[in-house]
């Protein structure tokens, strides 16, 4: 028998943290009655080895940041400190231990990142441990919402939920190219992160010494 306290789980690189995950951060907290989001920002991300990540430091204190002023937000170390690749199954296996049977989880992800789940390591693990709730945004086809259930294993479709979040065209990517580039990323980041981007000189902002942005924390290519 489960019991009625349910919480989120949102992973991600969060490099950096922006409007699109705190709005469907929100959502799903408001739509499935979650009595918390925890933000778990990765440590060394098996997923992006291609480019280079920014240090886990700096992306921890932005999510840090970007969640004060929210009640139900709360950020954990536990990616960041644990060594060697993160793995999400590890992640929800631990708060499962933690939380007992009784409390439900939700992973809250993007749409498109139900697909890559299915990818990842133990996603049948992941899928019996915690339902999933992928963001959409709003006016995805229901054909489309079909396929991401498809995506995942029959007996475990009925365990992914869709919301719509009209900020999922934003992306961190999106967001270190404007930087890059000298362009504004107001409206996308709160401004608290807006300030630590541009005075930490990340993504080669005007203050950026190097490539990563100025200082030994600057990150680390994989
Ligand atoms: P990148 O552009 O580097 O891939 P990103 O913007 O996708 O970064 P991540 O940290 O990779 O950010 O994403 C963390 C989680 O948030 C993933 O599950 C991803 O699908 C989801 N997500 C990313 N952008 C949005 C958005 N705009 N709205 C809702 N969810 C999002
Ligand atoms: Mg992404």
């Amino acid at each position: 028998m489960r019991g009625s306290k349910a919480i989120g789980i949102m992973g991600g690189t969060f490099d950096p943290i922006h409007f699109g995950h705190l709005v469907a951060a929100e959502a799903a907290r408001s739509c499935f009655g979650l009595s918390e989001v925890v933000f778990v920002p990765s440590g060394s991300p098996p997923h992006k080895a291609d480019r280079f990540v920014t240090t886990a430091e700096h992306r921890f204190l932005m999510t840090v940041l970007a969640t004060t002023t929210n009640p139900y937000f709360r950020v954990s170390r536990v990616e960041i400190d644990r060594p060697g690749p993160s793995y999400t199954v590890d992640t929800i296996e631990a708060l499962r231990a933690r939380l007992g049977s009784d409390v439900r989880i939700y992973f809250i992800t993007g749409a498109d990142a139900v697909m890559e789940l299915m990818t990842w390591n133990r996603p049948d693990a992941i899928l019996e441990m915690c339902e999933l709730i992928a963001a959409t945004r709003p006016g995805y086809p229901p054909a489309d919402i079909q396929r991401l259930r498809q995506a995942v294993p029959e007996a475990n479709a009925k365990r992914v939920h869709t919301i719509e979040v009209p900020a999922l065209a934003i992306s961190s990517s999106d967001i270190r190219a404007r930087v890059a580039q000298g362009k504004p990323i107001k409206y996308l980041v709160p401004e608290t992160v807006e300030h630590y981007i541009l005075k930490s000189g990340l993504y080669g902002g005007p203050l950026a010494t190097g490539r990563a942005g100025a200082g030994p924390l600057s990150g680390f290519y994989r």
